[in-house]
C-alpha cells in the first residue's frame, strides 16, 4: 500500500503552431480540463479516471485536435486515436481509426478494462463501442474544414510533387496545427495514470497511426516511475519510443522535469534534420511535474494542492 500523496495532474492540449485567434480558447480549454481532472483526484479518485475525465473534456471541447474538432485527413475524413493506461498494473488500451466515437479516451478505457487486448482498431473498435454503448458524434467542425482547404490548396500549389510531407511542413508551418490532448494524473494512493487523444496529424495518409495510441510512445505510466504523454511529430516519437524513454530517465533517478528535457535534447540531438516538433508532459511518482518542447508552443497546465488559480501556458521549457 503506498502512503497517501498529494495528488497532481498535469494536462497539454498539444504542440506546435497556436494561431492568435485560438490561444484563449486554448488556455480555457486546458485549465477546464485539469480542474475537471484534479477535483476527482482531490476526492479520492484514481489517476486513471483523472486523466480519462481530463482528456474527455478537452475532446468535447471542439478546440483540440482530438475528438469533435479533429483534423481531417488527404481524403477529408477523421480518423480518430487515443490511450490509457495505467501505471499500479501496466494495463494499457488503445483505438485507432475511429470515425464518429464521441469519447474515443473512453473507448480505449473499455479496451483496457473489458478486453484482453491492448490496440484496437477500426470497424472491430466501433463495434466495441456499439456493445458498450458508448456515444457516437460526427467530429468536423467549420474550423477543421478551414484549415483542410488551406491546406490542400498549399498542396496544389506545386507541392505535389513533394516526396515527402516533412518538406511542405517546414516550408508552412502555420498550416499542421498539433492540438493533441493528454494528461498525467498522481493520486491520493499514489498511483500514476497517463492518457492522450488526437486526430491525427493534418492531411494525413488514410490509415495513419501516429504516437498516441502507441504505448511507450506517445504515452506510458509505471508506478514505479512516473507517467508521461507526448504531442508533436508522431512519427518521432514513434522512432524514439519517447513516452517510455522518459520513463526510463525517471527511473535512472531524474525528475521529471529533468526527464522531459533530457528527451526533447534527444529528440534533437538524433533526429535533428527533419521536422521534429514535440513537446512533452510528466509526472513523477513523488508528486513532480515536468513539461518542456523543442515546438514554437505547447499549450499546458497543471494543478496541485498548493495551486489555488491554476495558470495555463503557451510555452514550457524550450529545449533547443
Ligand atoms: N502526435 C500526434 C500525431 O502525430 C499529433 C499531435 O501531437 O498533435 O498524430
Amino acid at each position: 500500500m503506498n502512503e497517501a500523496r498529494k495528488p497532481v495532474i498535469v494536462v497539454h492540449g498539444g504542440a506546435g503552431t497556436w494561431h492568435s485567434e485560438r490561444r484563449q480558447p486554448g488556455l480555457e480549454g486546458v485549465k477546464r480540463a485539469a480542474k475537471t481532472g484534479f477535483e476527482i483526484l482531490e476526492h479520492g479518485g484514481s489517476a486513471v479516471d483523472g486523466v480519462m475525465e481530463a482528456v474527455a473534456v478537452m475532446e468535447d471541447g471542439g478546440v483540440f485536435n482530438a475528438g469533435y474538432g479533429s483534423s481531417l485527413n488527404i481524403e477529408k475524413r477523421v480518423e480518430m486515436e487515443a490511450s490509457i493506461m495505467d501505471g499500479r498494473t501496466l494495463q494499457a488500451g488503445a483505438v485507432g481509426l475511429l470515425e464518429d466515437i464521441k469519447n474515443p479516451v473512453c473507448l480505449a478505457r473499455v479496451v483496457m478494462e473489458e478486453t484482453d487486448h491492448v490496440f484496437v482498431v477500426g470497424e472491430g473498435a466501433e463495434k466495441l463501442a456499439e456493445i458498450f454503448n458508448l456515444e457516437r458524434k460526427e467530429p468536423i467542425t467549420e474550423l477543421r474544414l478551414k484549415y483542410y482547404e488551406k491546406q490542400r490548396k498549399a498542396l496544389r500549389e506545386g507541392k505535389l510533387q513533394l516526396p515527402r510531407l516533412a518538406d511542405l511542413i517546414r516550408k508552412h508551418p502555420e498550416l499542421f496545427t498539433l492540438e493533441t490532448v493528454g494528461a498525467v494524473a498522481l493520486d491520493k494512493e499514489g498511483n500514476v495514470a497517463t492518457a492522450t487523444s488526437t486526430g491525427g496529424f493534418p492531411l494525413k495518409l488514410p490509415g495513419r497511426i501516429g504516437d498516441s495510441p502507441l504505448i511507450g510512445c506517445g504515452t506510458y505510466a509505471d508506478n514505479q516511475v512516473g507517467a508521461c504523454s507526448a504531442t508533436g511529430v508522431g512519427e518521432i516519437a514513434i522512432r524514439l519510443v519517447l513516452a517510455k524513454t522518459v520513463c526510463d530517465f525517471m527511473d535512472n533517478g531524474k525528475t521529471a522535469q529533468e526527464a522531459v528535457e533530457l528527451a526533447v535534447d534527444l529528440v534533437n540531438r538524433r533526429i535533428p534534420d527533419t521536422y521534429n516538433s514535440m513537446g512533452l508532459i510528466a509526472v513523477d511518482v513523488c508528486g513532480g511535474v515536468g513539461a518542456a518542447h523543442n515546438s514554437p508552443t505547447m499549450c499546458w497546465t497543471y494543478i496541485t494542492p498548493e495551486i489555488q488559480k491554476p495558470v495555463a501556458y503557451l510555452t514550457a521549457k524550450i529545449v533547443k
